[in-house]
């Protein structure tokens, strides 16, 4: 099955909405009547959300850079000081928010339960959830790598049915890789996403898993990003570093024309 490629820039705590607005106007004089094959969007900080929306939405002269969210509460309002939900995102027409990125995992507190809650919540929205996952580096050095994913998608996509786990974006993500330098090999990447689909296979069934899209995260740039998704079961990536500028952002979204 042919599974269309998706890019997520993940901007982390970078780029304002002062960067944000140049950003956006340096990437739409670039996408200027470019095909753009792949699906793309933008996980901006949520003050910057508002200024990276496409100047001419609804005509059909520009272009549409999907936003993203990097985070989200389970909960649709409360008294929850700091946070934001996903009507609120859905009021700003956000199409896609991260669920357990590692940072999150490591300084916030997300565990592989609120992960659950936040898929849950966010499958009952319009919001497409995009789960990451991934081993640390002492988990990789020890080979357990296969056991840690099983664990993170077990509990991650407990009580959601085969019907829904297939709007879901899987990101997997070594903890070891990301913002470090050091990308996993394409080889080593497809093995542990090839290994992602089987267990998703085994939760629900081989053909929702040939239909899930699964994407690579960890130190991707332009340099690397075509070998990456030459790979058969990678289905596109989730890039830190290399999508805050818009030059390399333009690089990585037309890896496929260069
Ligand atoms: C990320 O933020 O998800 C990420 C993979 O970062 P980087 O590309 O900088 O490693």
């Amino acid at each position: 099955m042919k599974r269309k490629k998706i890019i997520i820039g993940n901007w982390k705590m970078y780029n304002g909405p002062e960067q944000g607005h140049i950003f956006l106007h340096k990437l739409e004089e670039k996408l200027n009547n470019k095909k753009i094959n792949c699906d793309f969007a933008i996980a901006a900080p949520f003050v910057t959300l508002p200024y990276i929306m496409p100047h001419d939405h609804g005509t059909n002269k520009g272009i549409e850079i999907d936003l993203c969210a990097q985070n989200f509460h389970y909960q649709n309002e409360g008294a929850f000081t700091g946070e934001i939900s996903l009507a609120m995102l859905e009021q700003l027409g956000v199409r896609y928010g991260i669920v357990g990125h590692s940072e999150r995992r490591q300084y916030f507190n997300e565990t592989n339960k609120t992960v659950n809650l936040k898929l849950k919540a966010a499958l009952n929205s319009s919001i497409i959830p995009v789960m990451a996952f991934g081993e640390t580096l002492e988990e990789f050095e020890k080979n357990q790598t296969d056991d840690v994913i099983l664990k993170q998608l077990t509990e991650g996509l407990k009580e959601i049915n085969k019907t829904q786990i297939e709007r879901i974006i899987f990101a997997y993500e070594p903890i070891w890789a990301i913002g470090t330098g050091k990308t996993a090999t394409p080889k080593q990447a497809q093995k542990t996403i090839k290994k992602t689909r089987e267990i998703i296979a085994n939760i629900y069934d081989q053909k929702t898993a040939e239909k899930v899209r699964i994407q690579y995260g960890g130190s991707v740039k332009v340099e690397n990003i075509k070998e990456l998704m030459e790979q058969k079961d990678i289905d596109g990536a989730l890039v830190g570093g290399a999508s805050v500028d818009p030059d390399s952002f333009f690089k990585l979204i037309t890896y496929d024309q260069n």
